[in-house]
């Protein structure tokens, strides 16, 4: 048995809105897998080999559960348009490039390091509509250490000239992107572009393939107020966006929803019900002025939230700054919501960035034993200091206001898979 035990601030999100500080502890795991967090160093391991970092700060690493692989080359650009007009203009466009499969490899290769670096280590993300390029993206991400599901982007129509499937091509070639894939670490998910993008029959036959074979499913839903205008063109007999998926098959609680901004009560409860998991991207929200989701009402209402950067709607990968635009959000959906509900506070923020998505990849919240080892390690001694911090202080500073270069450290399913 592999046994690695790491010393230092030990901090993680057990319970949604709480942090758990064990000062100079031990975090032990045994071939991977987490078997607990000690203030002092039980006797058994007393004479094996520990990885001290001193004072430095044992976080949680992040889960990032929407992003798109293949906008990672446009990340900042176009951040002046609407939605619609930026997917035509700059995401089509970009995407369409990861045909050609040298450019995917280089792209996808750095895209996996860099999330690698910055302490994300479970992915839910969007690849392009290009069967050899979505198993390069695969591949990279196993070989950086990175464990999740990758989606091979569908869409039939509405995508312009040159990035758009047959919806028969469309089918074929999901199914064999699906046969092919054979990582350890990262899986495949469903992935229809959203309403606008497939056809009716398209989103049929995705409904039937995931149901049976037992993939889960990522898609955006109401992200936009013109999109869910269009969506209500496209199917005047669905009441509501929520229900186009629903009437495929494409509803269930392996769903992961970017966005729901504009949900009312209505869709939220479609969503509750279902235990669909709704995916809260504030940055991508706000770039493309697309709104403030209503994310303390998903909570108190029992709705499955998790956070994406959403890139390259959003523009930082680094899931540090995603969770302070979560908190900025919410604040400014308070002044919204006539001060009526709370903003996120930092430890709420960090467990939607962490802890919130553990069960969707069959694991508990927080460092609880039995979870494989998923962790960075963070120095913030460079940071000015007028008295001394405590941990939980050094902890929503280094949230904040993270520099460059302070991940020194990061674990994944019980690897290193970083380390400056
Ligand atoms: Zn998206």
């Amino acid at each position: 048995m592999e046994t690695q035990i790491i010393k230092g601030n030990i901090i993680s999100a057990p319970e949604f809105g709480k942090i758990d500080i064990t000062e100079n502890g031990y975090l032990i795991a045994e071939d991977g897998k987490i078997k607990g967090i000690y203030q002092k160093l039980p006797q058994d391991y007393e004479n094996l080999k520990i990885e001290d970092y001193g004072d430095a700060l044992v976080m949680q690493s992040f889960a990032d559960m929407h992003l798109h692989a293949p906008q990672y080359p446009m990340l900042g650009m176009g951040m002046d348009m609407p939605l619609l007009d930026w997917l035509n203009t700059y995401t089509f466009p970009t995407e369409a490039c990861f045909k050609d499969t040298e450019f995917a490899r280089k792209t996808y290769h750095r895209l996996a390091g860099e999330l690698a670096a910055k302490g994300t280590t479970r992915v839910c993300i969007f690849s392009s509509i290009h069967r050899e390029a979505t198993l390069i993206l695969m591949e990279e991400l196993e070989n950086a250490g990175i464990t999740g599901y990758v989606g091979k982007v569908n869409m039939d129509r509405n995508g312009g000239e040159n990035y758009q499937e047959t919806t028969e091509e469309s089918i074929s070639e999901t199914i064999k992107w699906l046969e092919a894939c054979s990582f350890e670490h990262i899986k495949p998910m469903i992935t229809p572009r959203f309403t606008p993008s497939c056809s009716n029959e398209l989103m049929q036959e995705l409904g039937r393939i995931a149901n049976e074979k037992k993939v889960p499913i990522q898609s955006h839903l109401s992200e936009n107020t013109g999109e869910l205008d269009w969506v209500k063109e496209l199917h005047p007999d669905c009441k509501q966006y929520w229900e186009t998926y629903r009437k495929y098959g494409l509803w269930n609680d392996k769903t992961l929803m970017a966005h729901c901004v504009w949900s009312d009560e209505r869709e939220r409860k479609g969503i509750k019900n279902a235990g669909v998991w709704a995916v809260h991207c504030p940055s991508s929200n706000e770039n493309l002025v697309s709104g403030y989701a209503p994310v303390r009402m998903m909570l108190n209402e029992g709705l499955n939230v998790v956070l994406g950067s959403d890139i390259a709607g959003g523009d930082h990968l680094s899931m540090f700054k995603n969770i302070t635009a979560a908190i900025r959000a919410s604040k400014a959906r308070r002044i919204m919501d006539n001060w009526k509900t709370d903003f996120l506070t930092v430890e709420e923020a960090f467990y939607l960035g962490t802890s919130a998505a553990a069960p969707f990849f069959g694991e508990n919240p927080g460092f609880a034993p039995g979870n494989m080892l998923h962790a960075i390690v963070v120095e913030d001694g460079t940071l000015p200091m007028v008295r001394p911090l405590s941990v939980h202080e050094r902890f929503e500073r280094c949230v904040y206001r993270r520099e460059h270069g302070g991940v020194v450290a990061v674990y994944s399913e019980g690897k290193k898979i970083y380390s400056k």
